[in-house]
């Protein structure tokens, strides 16, 4: 969900001015996002575990099939001749499409001295490539997942995710390397070939699945082209791309192998939840030790070469570690909004999650799923007439009774759509000026199993008045300048941080036993 807070588009990068608009738009497009669902989209949701490869993409697929233009065209980045469905410019209007609408569906992180130092240091080491003149972009995302993506043409996306567990400038321009190789090779232009060509063998046997996933209003469209997942092959390409621009801006390489460990060390700790780093890169099997050895293979000093540790860690200083709670969070099944002051009980056992613009449950059989979103301004009885009076829409009984107090309009209604007929209960319930809409659906023949499970839900939404909710801070990286050597076992004893000490060494990029010497630029962890 939203926060409510929100900051000077001027203050940021173009790119980032664009996307502060498009979170601002967030209410006003809650509405037309509603039932281009029901329509069929059959878009999957973007649940943990749930990142469905098929319907990103068919998605893809019917793009690449509006742009057939067959042809053979030099790689940039390689110099071969490689077959192709796809122009440049039409790559460039993918990518383009793609950003923003991963723009619409992410907030980006509100310091613009960070976006401009990203975005600053991407365009330098972009001007070295073979691309040098693509529409080039480089945004930071307000995302606590660990992650960096590019799409075609130009636009690369890091999480602060990622950013909070780097220590470097180099290790920063080690990605930036990586997922501007993955651009100057036209890496996503050979994905979307090769998902066309796929498609030509696959449509005579195409199944659509019943699946309430299919129906989802869930998806974040953008980020349905991250799930375009490169080959080992691109992989290794994109690592060797990374390293040579590396290099040949004089930063030392010696930081990627450090970064790619982080990374590593980071799938391992996530316990059994695919990473997302490692979910869009396919490890291409020991990166670290391919780094190693071309390291070992330039025979040459590395000294004088560029790390940057502290310009980079003064730039990441206060960025939030993590979750941010004031975005809204679970706990045990219940959803808490500390900054829009509200809390509301998902059905027990459903597996949920806060995504920018909406929060979602789905059943454990994934036949119901309830939505929660901002709605357009107006009075909830409004809201409700307007949502029931939309085409295909069946309504059934409404009532206007107040939800805890707060004003509401509530109605059941059928949809039809083009995979079959599903059965609904939508509430609009205004609190603090807002308007929310709480939606469940789910196929016909089940309405009977879930629909007071829909009501109970919506009946919870109530005013958050547990002060140890409204206060609740997120958790920032700090920095310590150590007095003297110690290990991080030993510094998170003297400065505790509010994150296991496994993690901390991570984020440091050091192991538990190792001694950090004085005056090195140390991170912690701690809710302010
Ligand atoms: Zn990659």
């Amino acid at each position: 969900m939203p926060r409510t807070r929100t900051y000077s588009p001027a203050t940021v990068s173009e790119r980032a001015t664009r996307a502060s608009e498009a979170t601002v738009d967030l209410n006003r497009r809650t509405d037309n996002a509603s039932f281009g669902a029901f329509a069929g989209s059959g878009r999957a949701p973007d649940l943990p575990n749930e990142h469905t490869m098929s319907t990103p993409l068919q998605r893809l697929q019917l793009t690449a099939a509006t742009l057939v233009a067959m042809s053979c065209a030099t790689n940039p980045a390689t110099g071969k001749r490689e077959f192709t469905l796809v122009s440049e410019s039409q790559e460039i209007a993918m990518g383009q499409e793609g950003a923003q609408s991963v723009l619409r569906e992410s907030a980006v992180v509100p310091d613009s001295a960070l976006q401009r130092y990203v975005s600053g240091l991407g365009m330098s080491i972009a001007r070295t490539t073979e691309r040098p003149n693509v529409p080039w972009s480089f945004v930071v995302l307000d995302d606590p997942v660990v992650n960096a993506f590019a799409l075609p043409g130009g636009p690369i996306f890091f999480t602060r995710g990622i950013l909070t567990h780097m220590t470097s400038e180099a290790e920063l321009v080690s990605v930036l390397g990586h997922e501007i190789g993955h651009v100057t090779a036209r890496h996503s232009v050979r994905q979307m070939t090769n998902a066309q060509l796929a498609q030509v063998g696959l449509v005579a046997g195409a199944i659509v699945s019943p699946r309430i996933a299919q129906f989802g209003d869930l998806a974040q469209t953008g980020l349905q082209l991250l799930f375009l997942r490169f080959s080992r092959g691109d992989e290794l390409q994109a690592d060797e791309l990374g390293f040579k621009y590396t290099l040949n801006n004089n930063y030392d390489v010696r930081e990627m192998a450090s970064m790619f460990r982080t990374l590593d060390r980071v799938s391992g700790d996530e316990g059994g939840r695919i990473p997302e780093w490692q979910s869009t890169h396919p490890n291409p099997d020991n990166r670290v030790a391919n780094t190693e050895n071309r390291i070992a293979a330039l025979n040459r000093s590395l000294s004088g070469l560029r790390v940057g540790r502290e310009d980079f860690l003064r730039h990441i200083e206060g960025l939030v570690f993590g979750e941010n709670p004031r975005d809204g969070f679970f706990r045990n099944g219940v959803f808490h909004h500390p900054d829009l002051r509200f809390r509301i009980d998902f059905p027990s056992g459903w597996q949920t999650q806060n995504q920018t613009t909406q929060v979602v449950g789905v059943s454990s059989r994934k036949d119901a799923i309830m939505v929660l979103s901002l709605a357009k301004n107006g009075t909830p009885s409004q809201q409700l007439s307007q949502f029931l009076g939309q085409q295909g829409i069946i309504p059934g009984r409404t009532t206007a009774q107040p939800i805890n107090g707060r004003p509401a309009a509530m109605g059941e209604f059928v949809a039809q759509t083009q995979e079959g007929a599903l059965a609904g209960v939508v509430a609009f319930v205004s609190h603090n000026g807002a308007t929310y809409r709480i939606l469940g659906y789910t196929p016909s023949a089940s309405a009977a199993t879930w629909q007071s499970t829909f009501r109970t839900a919506i009946l919870s939404f109530r005013e958050e008045t547990d002060a140890s909710i409204l206060d609740v801070k997120p958790n920032r990286v700090r920095l310590v300048q150590l007095p003297r050597a110690m290990t991080i076992v030993e510094f998170n004893d003297a400065y505790p941080s509010a994150i296991p000490v496994t993690l901390l060494a991570i984020i440091n990029g050091v192991e538990e036993t190792q001694t950090i010497p004085a005056a090195t630029l140390v991170k912690r962890i701690v809710a302010e």
